[in-house]
């Protein structure tokens, strides 16, 4: 699983998945995503605006 980013929820705000398919549209657990700006460094940090971080797909990604 080394191929993963960070994508973003399509129907929720700041929760992110993770994802290895190439469009970014589905995540490691099954969720529909989006792409997302965001690196996979910045997996976990939490700002004010509360980001929330799929504990599948962490699991799933070896995060
Ligand atoms: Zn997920």
């Amino acid at each position: 699983m080394s191929n993963v980013r960070i994508v973003e929820s399509r129907s929720s705000t700041w929760v992110y998945h993770l994802s290895s398919d190439p469009t970014s549209l589905v995540a490691l657990c099954g969720a529909q995503t989006m792409t997302s700006p965001a690196t996979l460094e910045s997996w976990g940090v939490v700002t004010h605006v509360g980001e929330r971080y799929c504990p599948q797909c962490a699991r799933l990604g070896g995060k």
